[in-house]
């Protein structure tokens, strides 16, 4: 964009060329959310040997920052259709005839309201406020743009035949076309969890009125895969760590805490069936094992994803849980897996002694370890504090702050 700017023709290209660009980004933006991709990506990074040097494996370790591809990749692709406006304004009727003209410039005005729409409504700040409506206007307003991106290139696709002797077909020009394939691309991304749409049973374990574990048995997850429910697959879906049953059983449960309507709602009327699309989804603790020694640090509901990581395998880790009231929170099943998993856990009863700075016994615990990397599930608040204290002094910080 800078080398097109600096020779002053950005502008002047056609709507054809500018089209590449942007869709070339927002297919960049949608591969890097594909479960397929991800997975793919955690797999590979996860294979990093314990013997690679320590600054080879913590570069390895922030693959789970690849959200950050995402969003880069969309504010660039909707940066683009900033200057495809320009090249579309700048159609004249005789270029594409009067009736497409139009329609172009109507799609793209509304093209331009669900790009800004998609991309003011996932700041942080708002996405953390309206969750419901963030995913509603990503997912309603994605499919749409995209579906106004199709119109788009099959208009551009029948301008561009007008004075071509011999007339080719559409699909001639179409498989020659780079947008093509790459909308083609992202239609394919969109779809293919979709595809996979089906109501699974579950068995709810009712744990407190904080907290519920339910059990599913359709499906063995990968190490800190992610899968996601919903009762209502239009309108919303979270996700949870799958933790894995032991004992041989085939399954894995997921730990849900009050956190929202949504999580109430399954803690009130624990659910016998729920939606589940695509695939389990590998997430950040995923990688966790490429470290020799670990400190896990979690709050609340936080020990669910630190217990999908420790459950199955055999990690030299210790874990420092704040909590209130873990037991009767959590049940007795959660305290007897993180005993087994890591028998000098450290556990804070918030009930008890009130919410402690997690800071110094995080890096106390990270001293003693010896440790070579923290992870951190817990709020976005801790999250932050927790990170700028230990990254602050040197201490290999690794921590989302979604959970998806
Ligand atoms: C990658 C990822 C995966 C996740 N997976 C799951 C999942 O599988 N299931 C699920 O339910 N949630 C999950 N979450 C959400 C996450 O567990 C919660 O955001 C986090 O643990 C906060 O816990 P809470 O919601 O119970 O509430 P919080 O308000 O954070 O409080 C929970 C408890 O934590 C302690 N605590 C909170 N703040 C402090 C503090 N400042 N100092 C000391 N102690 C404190 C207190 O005991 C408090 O009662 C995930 C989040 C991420 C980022």
């Amino acid at each position: 964009m800078i080398v097109l700017g600096t020779k002053k023709d950005l502008l002047d290209r056609t709507p054809q060329v500018i089209s590449t660009a942007v869709a070339a980004n927002l297919c960049a933006a949608v591969v890097m959310r594909q479960e397929l991709v991800i997975n793919f990506l955690f797999f590979l990074f996860g294979q990093c040997p314990q013997s690679f040097p320590l600054r080879f494996r913590r570069l390895a370790a922030k693959i789970y920052h690849l959200g950050g591809v995402h969003s880069g990749a969309a504010i660039a692709g909707t940066v683009w259709f900033g200057i495809y406006n320009v090249s579309i304004a700048r159609l004249r009727d005789q270029d594409v005839g009067q009736d497409f003209r139009i329609v172009l410039v109507v799609f793209t005005i509304v093209l331009d309201a669900l790009l800004l729409g998609i991309c003011i409504s996932s700041h942080p700040a708002l996405r953390a406020k309206y969750h419901n409506w963030f995913e509603c206007i990503h997912r309603f307003a994605g499919w749409l743009a995209i579906a106004l991106f199709w119109v788009h290139i099959i208009l551009l696709t029948l301008a561009s035949r007008r004075g071509m002797s011999p007339m080719p077909s559409v699909g001639q020009l179409l498989v020659k076309s780079p947008p093509f394939w790459l909308v083609v691309v992202i239609t394919v991304s969109l779809a293919l969890p979709w595809l996979r749409l089906r109501k699974v049973r579950v068995e709810a374990e009712p744990l407190s009125s904080h907290a519920i574990r339910l059990h599913f048995d359709y499906a063995n997850t990968p190490l800190c895969a992610a899968p996601r429910f919903s009762d209502n697959p239009l309108k919303e879906w979270h996700a949870f760590a799958g933790i894995p049953e032991t004992n041989g059983k085939k399954g894995f449960s997921v730990l849900v805490s009050r956190a929202g309507d949504w999580t109430s709602k399954m803690i009130e009327n624990p659910p016998t069936r729920l939606w589940t699309k695509g695939m389990l989804t590998r997430g950040v603790l995923h990688v966790a094992p490429i470290f020799k020694r670990l400190v896990l640090v979690c709050t609340g509901s936080g020990i669910g994803p630190m217990l999908a990581l420790t459950a199955g395998n055999n990690l030299n880790c210790r874990i420092l849980w704040s909590t209130p009231s873990p037991e009767k929170t959590f049940g007795k099943n959660v305290m007897d897996t993180l005993h087994r998993v890591d028998p000098g856990a450290v556990i804070i009863n918030t009930t008890l002694v009130g919410r402690q700075d997690l800071l110094e016994p995080a890096y106390t615990q990270f001293k003693q370890m010896d440790a070579e990397a923290i992870f951190i599930i817990s709020n976005p608040k801790v999250t932050r504090k927790l990170v700028y204290g230990l990254e602050a002094r040197g201490v290999p910080t690794f921590a989302p702050i979604f959970d998806s």
